[in-house]
């Protein structure tokens, strides 16, 4: 008799792990799978993971932001506490015209906050900087120590999830071992997942897609869910760095021997065309500019895409049976609003952007909720919100 779940999770990211965490906390039996061994194989292993509020003129997404931050550190703090490490993060304008900006983004700060002047952040070895925010309670997580530390409170199993299939009452998933990296790789390409033959069907009354940048399953173009491409070193350093910063990369404070450094910025298809350290030498040039790098030693890096929705919000809900309403109504494509027909029990999780370890728990949280207690998800990442727009443009 094949295995009878609540819920599937697929992906054992960031946004997988918090999703499955929340669905075994409102009482769900919960299996979380990943075509790796471990948590965090994917861009949730190269991330800083620094957790901090966003600045700006108060857009709707700066306050979701805002909202996802709030949640998120309390809910590592609570939870996780030894894999956060609440360090402050400076928030150090690009150049003079953007220090500019921080007075017009001083009102619509919601986090707590104080002014560091450019002398101040010299004396304690920052250079280069202008008048800059302190944001005294965010920090930076383990990234793969705090997936792998969820994880443990959940059922996982490696395995690369070729096909679904809904028989009416339940999802019959076909896991397939999988043959790919059994730990995160540094300085590698991540290999290609090898499919090996089928061992098991399990059987889910609901699924979870937290894929990341990967989205084959279904059809959800309508999400458009991109990858853009980073890398991260970890350098050992002796260096008295009290607290982390983020100019236009970012730099960790000192937490146990190892500074981080780290961006995304590379549009791509493709995962980790380049992990040789060598995108890693221009993020290292930027941040000799901020603080001494004098003593760093590489010891390892990281790379990996994160994955962005269209409108740079988050997507959590229901997916929309995209075949069906483009056979049904033709007339989509000239403006039509019929009311849309989802793909029975399946959910997304993703599109978290540059802000993973800041989103998940909160979209997790609003995820788990609407499916065991069927509430409302938030319009702002219900990725309803992208259908008809896309469908015009077809
Ligand atoms: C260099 C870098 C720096 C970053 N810095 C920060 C930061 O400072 N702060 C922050 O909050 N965020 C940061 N991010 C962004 C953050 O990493 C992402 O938002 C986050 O990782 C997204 O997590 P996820 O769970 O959605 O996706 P992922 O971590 O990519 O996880 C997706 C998982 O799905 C699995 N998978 C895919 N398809 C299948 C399948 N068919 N079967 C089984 N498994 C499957 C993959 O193996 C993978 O493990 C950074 C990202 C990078 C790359």
């Amino acid at each position: 008799m094949p295995e009878h779940y609540d819920s599937i999770v697929i992906g054992a990211g960031i946004a997988g792990c918090c999703t499955a965490y929340a669905l075994q906390k409102k009482g769900q039996k919960v299996l979380l799978v990943d075509r790796s061994a471990v948590a965090a194989s994917g861009g949730s292993g190269a991330a800083g993971a620094f957790v901090s509020p966003k600045i700006g003129k108060g857009s709707p997404l700066q306050t979701l932001t805002n909202e996802a931050f709030h949640f998120s550190k309390d809910f590592y703090l609570e939870h996780f506490p030894d894999y956060f490490h609440q360090t402050g993060l400076i928030r150090i304008p690009k150049d003079e015209e953007d220090a500019q900006k921080f007075e017009i983004y001083e009102p619509f700060n919601e986090s707590k906050y104080r002014w560091v002047e450019k002398d101040a952040l010299e004396k304690t070895g920052i250079y280069n900087s202008e008048d800059s925010f302190m944001f005294e309670e965010a920090g930076v997580c383990d990234a793969p120590e705090m997936c792998e530390a969820i994880l443990e409170k959940v059922e996982f199993q490696q395995m690369n999830v070729g096909s679904l299939e809904w028989d009416g009452e339940f999802w019959n998933i076909a896991l397939r071992q999988a043959q790919g990296p059994s730990v995160r790789q540094a300085q590698e390409p991540v290999a290609e997942v090898l499919v090996t033959e089928l061992v098991e069907v399990v059987k889910a009354k609901n699924i979870v897609l937290s894929t990341g940048y990967q989205n084959k399953l279904f059809d959800m173009r309508y999400m458009g869910v991109k990858g853009t491409w980073g890398s991260r070193g970890d350098y050992i350093s002796a260096l008295d760095l009290k607290f982390s910063m983020h100019k236009s990369l970012s730099v960790s404070a000192n937490v146990n021997g190892i500074v981080k450094i780290g961006a995304t910025h590379v549009k791509g298809e493709e995962p980790c065309m380049r992990c040789d350290g060598e995108p890693l030498k221009e993020l290292f040039t930027k941040a000799s500019a901020l603080v001494d790098t004098s003593d760093f030693v590489l010891k390892e890096t990281f790379c990996g895409m994160r994955a962005g929705s269209k409108d740079y919000f988050p997507l959590a809900g229901r997916v929309i049976d995209v075949p069906f309403m483009l056979s049904e109504y033709p007339a989509l494509t000239r403006g039509a609003k019929p009311e849309l027909k989802h793909i029975d029990n399946l959910y997304i999780c993703n599109g978290m952007g540059g802000r993973g370890f800041v989103f998940a728990p909160l979209m997790a949280e609003w995820l788990a909720e609407s499916i065991v207690n069927q509430t409302e998800i938030d319009k702002r990442v219900n990725p309803d919100r992208l259908f008809l727009k896309w469908c015009r443009k077809l």
